[in-house]
């Protein structure tokens, strides 16, 4: 069976989080990548979660494409990419790794991931891109995120079939595989009427 993810932004912590389990994941991640072939593409930097992800890829021979605006890149970039382009904003940064993916991911992370992943999401939502959407959920990191997510749903701010957007698996292997199988949801977003 053939991919049709050959490129996977990852969206993941600056910091190392407080536990081994969130830079192991990391690394299980990496091996998981390098080993299917499917190229990184990242915020570009050399700090925590998101060092570890790029350091892993390219230790298991595999490419990765880091994307950095100016003003970070001469503070955190990673100096061994495959490639790192460098952008002029974060907005720029943002459009680009979604643009250059098939798919876009988070691991855990703090407000950068998360803007990230929910701006991802949002875009498909207005079906401005079709790219599966997923949440690797590292030692229940993002539960209260899904619960937050599933209120959201129930107080009908959002749509069960928008909130199913995001796929999630504590297992990367997993994840990869919903993220193969998934189709973008067909329901549009509905603005301002009290039906969702
Ligand atoms: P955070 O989760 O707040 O650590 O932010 C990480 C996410 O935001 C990454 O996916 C990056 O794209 C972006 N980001 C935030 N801080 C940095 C940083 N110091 N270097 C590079 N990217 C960063």
């Amino acid at each position: 069976m053939s991919s049709k993810i050959k490129k996977i932004c990852v969206y993941c912590g600056s910091n190392e989080g407080s536990g081994k389990v969130y830079m192991a994941a990391a690394e299980q991640l990496g091996l998981l990548l390098a080993e299917r072939g499917i190229e990184l593409v990242y915020g570009g930097a050399g700090v925590g979660v998101m060092g570890k992800l790029a350091d892993t890829v390219l230790k298991h021979g595999g490419q990765v494409t880091g994307i950095i605006p100016e003003h970070l890149h001469k503070k955190v970039a990673h100096s061994g990419l495959t490639e790192i382009k460098v952008v002029d904003t974060m907005h720029t940064r943002k459009a680009m790794m979604i643009d250059y993916s098939d798919a876009m991911i988070a691991l855990p992370g703090g407000l950068g991931t998360f803007e990230e992943i929910l701006e991802a999401v949002t875009w498909q939502q207005l079906r401005l891109h079709t790219k599966p959407c997923g949440l690797l959920n590292v030692n229940g990191y993002y539960e209260y995120l899904l619960k937050f997510l599933d209120n959201a749903v129930s107080e009908r701010f959002m749509k069960p079939e928008h909130r199913g957007i995001l796929q999630v698996s504590s297992n990367p292997a997993e994840l990869l595989d919903l993220l193969e199988e998934n189709e973008p949801v067909e329901i549009p977003k509905l603005y301002g009427r009290n039906d969702v």
